[in-house]
């Protein structure tokens, strides 16, 4: 088989090739690392590629393979990982110069965890600095690029997976989302993005953003494969507090029965505060158009009214910057990675080089939000504002409750846009805020999520996404939903979306 013909497999059906014994791990693992090195230098979706490593990894799946005896269903398939995952004696920088140069000394649990199922690491992914931003513009080394138009930004904080995923440098990746970071890289790169439960997938090795509303999750061509390897690295950790100790919910069961396109007896609510004004009108027509196609497939349509989520927005720009703020002071130069000593001092004292250190090695958006946060909760104003979000917080969570009983998912446009251009909203940190608008709400109440393709916006040719929301630990049912979309709209397309992306064949060449 050839190196392309392996990049255009999905993880499901790489798995199925090598059960078969029609190629090997080595095969597919080279096929990918030949097609970074082919588009990489256009895309920029990785920090570090570990060439050695994913190769020795795979030769090790190909003996298990030989011997009969394969540690998943998964083995010997290569994965992309976001650079804020702990990655032991792999860079792990968060998208940040004062991460640089540091090797942890362990695995992050979902790591560890791919590497016993046998998932041959390619590389860790680009990210928007510790996780804040929409667009991997505010990577410390540089902007990762949209594989449907290089000019354009593939989302953020997770751009570096999804643009890995859409340009078939990975089959699968992994992603972390506190706002959105995974679902809106997906919604504008055309790929499929899950936000699990709060609580579904272990954090631990997660490198903190916002603790409370964390959560790592798959990022992927299909919702099949999104489901195996939510399967994979999900269920309780004792390592992590706040890992429930449940067993994971039957996604990969419920992707494939909605393969079949039956959603008679599903209650769809669509989410009358997540959509119209702000939302471009491509993006609109396409989620109309998905909400159609559903219907014709059995499902029963209602509109829900959540008033509180027109708050949610200031409410995470409140609690994000606050737990932030707080995660981040261990960054000091004397623990980790880079340490700067002060210019014109001969003997600094611990504070001095700790403000220089921070001072070179955070970006100009991790500062911002390092300042908010440190205001929203220091003494006086805590009442005030971390209090009051955290009030929000919890009528966020009841809207959620009240819409849930009268739907079983709730449904809305993943980001408001498609791809906007690098550069356009950069300078402009509510311009980029706005982005996250519809995919806030799940992170604050903790409710599972995912991001389908819903097509291409009339006016730029760009996709859009299409997101299902769930009530808590009840992650079957946006992959049940989400895969019958996606085999509706395949039939209707005839064909999947990534393979109409023009950029990507310019990049391949
Ligand atoms: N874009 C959002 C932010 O900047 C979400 C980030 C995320 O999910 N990590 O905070």
């Amino acid at each position: 088989m050839s190196g392309s013909d392996l990049t255009r497999r999905t993880a499901a059906e790489l798995a199925q090739a090598l059960a078969d014994g029609e190629t090997s791990s080595v095969e597919v693992t080279q096929a990918h690392l030949d097609r970074i090195a082919e588009v990489d230098g256009a895309v920029h979706a990785f920090l570090h590629v570990d060439t050695d490593g994913a190769l020795e990894q795979a030769r090790a799946a190909d003996a298990r393979r030989a011997a009969g005896s394969p540690a998943s269903a998964l083995d010997g398939v290569p994965i992309a990982v976001k650079d804020v995952l702990a990655t032991e004696g792999l860079p792990t920088t968060c998208g940040s110069r004062i991460l640089e140069g540091w090797l942890p000394p362990y695995d992050a649990t979902v790591v560890d965890r791919l590497r016993r199922a046998g998932l041959p690491i390619l590389g860790k992914t680009n990210m928007d600095e510790f996780a804040m931003g929409s667009s991997t513009e505010h990577s410390a080394y540089g902007t990762t690029h949209n594989p449907w138009d290089l000019d354009r930004i593939p989302g953020g904080s997770g751009g570096g997976s999804a643009a890995a995923v859409a340009a078939f440098e990975a089959p699968i990746a992994l992603g972390t989302d506190t706002g959105g970071s995974i679902r809106q890289p997906g919604a504008v790169t055309g790929t499929v993005g899950a936000k699990p439960t709060y609580g579904g997938v272990s954090r631990h090795g997660l490198i903190a953003l916002a603790n409370s509303l964390d959560q790592v999750g798959p990022v992927t061509r299909t919702v099949l494969d999104a489901a195996l390897l939510h399967e994979l690295v999900g269920g309780h950790d004792p390592l992590d507090s706040t890992s429930i100790d449940q067993p994971v919910p039957a996604v990969v069961a419920a992707a494939k029965e909605g393969a079949t396109g039956d959603m008679s007896g599903v209650r769809i609510g669509v989410v009358k505060e997540l959509s119209g004004e702000g939302y471009q009108s491509g993006v609109l027509a396409r989620f109309e158009e998905c909400v159609q196609v559903l219907v014709e497939a059995g499902a029963e349509v209602v509109e829900v009214s959540c008033p509180t989520f027109v708050h949610a927005l200031a409410t995470y720009y409140l609690i994000l910057p606050a737990e932030a703020s707080s995660n981040l002071a261990k960054f000091d130069g004397m623990r980790y990675g880079l340490r700067v000593y002060p210019e014109g001092i001969d003997l600094p004292s611990a504070e001095e080089t700790m403000r220089a250190t921070r001072d070179k090695g955070f970006g100009d958006e991790v500062k911002r939000r390092i300042i908010l946060g440190t205001y929203a909760l220091s003494s006086g104003y805590y009442d005030a504002y971390y209090g009051q979000a955290q009030k929000v917080r919890t009528l966020i969570s009841r809207d959620f409750e009240a819409a849930f009983a009268q739907a079983d998912v709730l449904v809305s446009p993943t980001a408001p846009t498609t791809a906007f251009k690098i550069g356009e909203k950069v300078d402009d940190p509510l311009a980029m805020y706005l982005n996250d608008l519809a995919t806030i709400p799940a992170n604050l109440a903790g409710v599972p999520g995912i991001s389908v393709p819903s097509g291409l916006a009339d006016e730029d040719g760009l996709p859009a996404g299409f997101q299902v929301l769930a009530p808590a630990m009840a992650d079957d049912r946006v992959y049940k939903v989400g895969a019958a979309l996606e085999a509706l709209l395949k039939d209707r397309w005839g064909g999947r979306l990534l393979d109409r992306a023009p950029e990507l064949n310019g990049a391949a060449r």
